[in-house]
């Protein structure tokens, strides 16, 4: 049995969805079927999820709403259109998301959870009648219904451990199940919210669920790209990479998959295929537990940017027991969560992401640091970018950060800071924003490039100037 995940794009128009009906129908395996709202259909379009937040935020502030509202219910009438359904499945939704729009506001947090989550509520029903209306046995069903019940945490929901045993159930129903994505239900009944994009993990948790053979999570790429194909023209593609490679690579910027929907496959040892919807025959990606080191050390590199970081220097750190313990007490009593601690003898620079900072909450931690803690230097930079190069090979493999850093020299790149962890699975390097792009270009050529592929013409020459080759 497989559960199959199609993404907002797989789903925007009346075209994408035939393409997903096909895929469904082409393979008997293919049981669950979990779908997002409808994406973007072309770069600069909006997705119903955005549509359904402004939406939800004007109504609270008792404003009016009803372009928005057009919008997102054209979105379902003109897929239901192009697959020529009857307009009942359109009148349920719009009922349901006015009655939505016009009920309790008391919480509102918890109204704009509800609005956000009827992006993929609706679709599913929508999906569900099309597959029926196209001869496949097919059904909606509900979180609730399932028993998909998470922490009660608005947009950050975990799932809680005992839904698995109620998911086991869906095993047991016949034709194919229409589920809806990025949400569950606290226990006392109310819809809250994955992360963004979560929908890749109500995929995960549905497949550990009902031990499925195989997550397959359709998208809009042919694979996991080695690197951001926004930053290296046409770079190579991953077939086979393992979980804890794919969570470092989502988390290090990767957002072909989301890095909080590993977890749940993987302790059910569920293999993940990453596949295009548009070119469904392509093998796609493999997240696996264990995979053959046959490449070189870095499976793919990653970057995100806006980063800034906070350095503290005193003389003698290195003696003063709990002296970190106190620094990273500072951040969490201001709220704030890091992302990387490297640290030498008399100094420490804590990395994390700029846009929890203002000027208010630098200077506090500034003046405490200073006053609290004696240190002798507290500075704050800004604008770094953040590169991960993954692999798991990098355990047996002696020299790549030596390569690494070369290639940056090279590339008349200076190292802001470099971080490894003890699991060596992965090697961080801080940079400024300004020379990110180029930072990566040159990692890439070095792990990825040989010579002979510059001479084919794959890469531009001025991408060329440190080429070596291959390991
Ligand atoms: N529609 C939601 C979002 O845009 C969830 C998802 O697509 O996975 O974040």
């Amino acid at each position: 049995m497989k559960v199959v995940k199609f993404g907002g794009s797989s789903l925007a128009s009346g075209a994408q969805v035939e393409k997903v009906y096909r895929i469904v129908a082409s393979d008997p395996e293919r049981k669950i079927v979990v779908v997002s709202a409808p994406g973007k259909r072309y770069s600069n379009d909006i997705k119903v999820t955005d549509l359904l937040i402004s939406c939800a935020k004007r109504y609270l502030k008792g404003e009016q709403a009803s372009d928005l509202f057009e919008t997102i219910i054209g979105r379902y009438k003109s897929i239901a259109r192009e697959l020529h359904l009857s307009n009942d499945i359109i009148e349920k939704i719009t009922d349901d998301l006015l009655t939505l729009l016009n009920g309790d506001k008391s919480n509102p947090a918890s109204f704009i959870e509800a609005v956000k989550a009827s992006g993929e509520d609706n679709n599913a029903k929508l999906i569900a009648a099309i597959f029926k209306h196209k001869g496949l046995e097919a059904q909606y069903v509900s979180p609730k219904e399932a028993g998909l019940l998470v922490s009660n945490d608005p947009g950050n929901a975990q799932v809680l451990p005992d839904s698995y045993e109620r998911l086991y159930e869906l095993k047991n129903r016949s034709g194919i199940i229409v589920f809806p994505g990025f949400f569950g239900y606290n226990t006392d009944g109310d819809v809250v919210t994955f992360s963004r994009s979560g929908s890749d993990i109500t995929g995960s948790i549905l497949a550990n669920g009902v031990k499925a053979d195989l997550y397959e999570n359709f998208t809009d790429v042919d694979a996991v790209y080695t690197v951001n194909p926004n930053i290296v023209h046409q770079p190579k593609e991953i077939r086979e990479l393992t979980y804890r490679e794919m969570r470092e690579l989502s988390y290090g910027g990767f957002s072909v998959f989301h890095d909080e929907a590993l977890i749940p496959a993987f302790r059910a040892g569920i293999p993940v295929n990453v596949k295009n919807t548009n070119n469904p025959n392509a093998p796609g990606t493999k997240i696996v537990n264990i995979r053959k080191n046959t490449d070189g050390p870095v499976v793919g590199i990653a970057s995100d940017e806006e980063f800034c970081s906070i350095y503290v220097g005193k003389y003698l750190m290195n003696k003063e027991i709990g002296f970190v313990r106190k620094i990273l007490l500072t951040l969490e009593e201001l709220g704030l969560s890091f992302e990387h601690v490297p640290s030498g003898i008399d100094d420490i620079t804590i990395i994390l992401r700029q846009n929890q900072m203002n000027e208010k909450i630098e200077k506090s931690i500034v003046k405490k640091v200073i006053d609290d803690l004696d240190a002798d230097e507290v500075r704050v930079e800004h604008d770094l970018a953040l590169i991960m190069l993954v692999g798991e090979g990098m355990r047996q493999k002696i020299g790549t950060a030596a390569r690494a850093s070369k290639a940056l020299a090279e590339a008349k790149i200076n190292i802001e800071m470099i971080n490894q962890g003890s699991s060596e699975t992965s090697m961080m390097f801080g940079v400024k924003e300004a020379v990110e792009k180029k930072a990566v270009q040159a990692l890439y050529e070095e792990f990825f490039l040989q010579k002979s592929e510059f001479k084919r013409g794959l890469i531009r020459s001025d991408q060329a100037s440190h080429l070596k080759p291959l390991y």
